[in-house]
């Protein structure tokens, strides 16, 4: 036998047994978005490298190590997209429909990440993501946070997750706070990590973010961002904050929450569950009011969240909030006799343009009753419709309950309609 090729590792196919709890999340998610009346955008799987580099930052784990680069046939530089927030902002600028206006958009699809691999994490997964133009918020940052919330609601799961929530402030603030971070840190230069050194120039805030325990001991004495923040930083957040809490929305703020990545301001939140171990965060977003600009259109404020399926189909599945059993059959055909098989298409074709919720299946590849009978069951049908030479030649068809203990009959099409509810 020949050898066998093998998924890339990180990259999951979704089995049948698997895809039904994506198709009633992914049914929520459309529903949700399309009661607050947002549109759906798609972007490209793949943009230029050049792109990601801008929109999210150099030095971010993002594009420092985890980004799937490659040259195409022309050698331009091109990136299997880690995010959709950069590709929604270039579509939206190159097509023209942030300038002078507002959107409020959704998008759902694969992104790519070379992390390594593990429970939560993987190299291709799937995103959900809401991005708006041209509000200034906090109004619209807490209707984002509030449909988030719904969808909580809808897939029963509100009692796993909480909200944190914190401001970045302005990127003038930031640029105060980061020189005396920078002051800070440097006295503390041989204790921190590998990582952290690196950063301390290049991204200062990210070294708060650092999930090494040493690391946030030192940060327990840092200067606090929240010290540098302005009236209209203050005015922001504690107007996000009384909208979620007149909404009945709880949250937790928390000043570490920086995010990973570096178009943020303002508004930053994280949706986190202790259902899933480690990797917690389901949804994370904020404001990223200077990053339209930053990729060449006009000066626009932006906000948005993304969340990662794969975390949600894995607290569905862990807290049983769905059953995860593949579609069945409704009706299965089984024919047999000369010019049996036409009229066994035939009637499931009838029924599919009579009844389009019943699910018929046909049975194809020969063999006696007692096989198709068999193939039946192992569907698990419902019912069994049997064309037999004398259905055929009565014009009739015989129905057998599969489930239950009903007769079966022998009825006219028109009577078998009412049967098949
Ligand atoms: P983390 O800290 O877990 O690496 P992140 O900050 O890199 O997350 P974002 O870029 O904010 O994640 O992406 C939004 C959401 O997408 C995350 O909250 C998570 O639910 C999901 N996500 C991110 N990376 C992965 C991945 N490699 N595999 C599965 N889901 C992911
Ligand atoms: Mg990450």
């Amino acid at each position: 036998m020949a050898k066998q090729i093998q998924a890339i590792r990180g990259m999951n196919d979704f089995l049948p047994e698997q895809t039904p709890v994506w198709q009633v999340v992914e049914a929520k998610l459309r529903q949700v978005v399309a009661s607050y009346g947002y549109s759906e955008i798609r972007m490209p799987i793949v943009e230029m490298t050049n792109l990601f580099q801008r929109a999210i930052g150099e030095v971010t784990d993002v594009v420092e190590k985890e980004m799937y680069t490659f040259s195409d046939r022309n050698g331009d530089s091109l990136t299997l997209r880690p995010e959709g927030t950069a590709g929604c902002v270039r579509a939206c600028i190159e097509h023209g429909l942030v300038y002078n206006q507002e959107r409020r958009l959704w998008y759902i699809g694969p992104m790519f990440r070379h992390e390594r691999p593990q429970k939560g994490r993987y190299r291709q997964f799937h995103q959900f993501g809401v991005e708006v133009f041209g509000l200034k918020g906090p109004d619209i940052d807490a209707e984002l946070i509030m449909l988030t919330a719904r969808l909580w609601r809808e897939l029963g799961i509100s009692d796993f997750v909480t909200l944190q929530l914190n401001t970045l402030g302005s990127s003038d603030e930031r640029a105060a706070y980061r020189d005396a971070l920078i002051a800070y840190l440097e006295h503390h230069k041989d204790a921190l990590d590998e990582d952290s050194q690196r950063r301390m120039y290049s991204n200062p805030l990210r070294v708060l973010d650092s999930k090494n325990e040493r690391v946030q001991e030192i940060l327990k004495n840092a200067p606090k961002l929240s010290d540098y923040f302005g009236e209209e930083t203050q005015a922001h957040f504690t107007g996000l904050k009384s909208l979620l809490e007149m909404a009945g929305i709880s949250f937790e703020v928390n000043e570490r929450l920086v995010r990973g990545l570096d178009y943020y301001n303002y508004t930053v939140f994280e949706w986190v569950t202790d259902s899933l171990g480690a990797q917690g965060t389901v949804c994370g977003g904020g404001r990223y009011d200077g990053l339209v600009e930053q990729l060449g259109g006009q000066a626009t404020p932006a906000v948005g969240f993304a969340m990662g399926l794969e975390r949600l189909t894995l607290m569905l599945e862990t807290l049983e909030k769905v059953n995860n059993i593949p579609a069945t059959v409704d009706a299965y055909i089984c024919m047999s006799g000369e010019g049996a098989l036409t009229h066994g298409l035939l009637l499931a074709e009838k029924l599919r343009a009579d009844c389009p919720d019943l699910r018929v299946m046909t049975h194809c590849g020969g063999g006696n009753f007692k096989k198709q009978m068999k193939r039946a069951d192992k569907v698990q049908a419902r019912f069994a419709l049997i064309l037999g030479e004398t259905e055929i030649n009565d014009n009739k068809v015989t129905i057998k309950f599969l489930q239950g203990q009903a007769e079966q009959q022998t009825v006219s099409y028109d009577e078998l309609l009412p049967l098949l509810g």
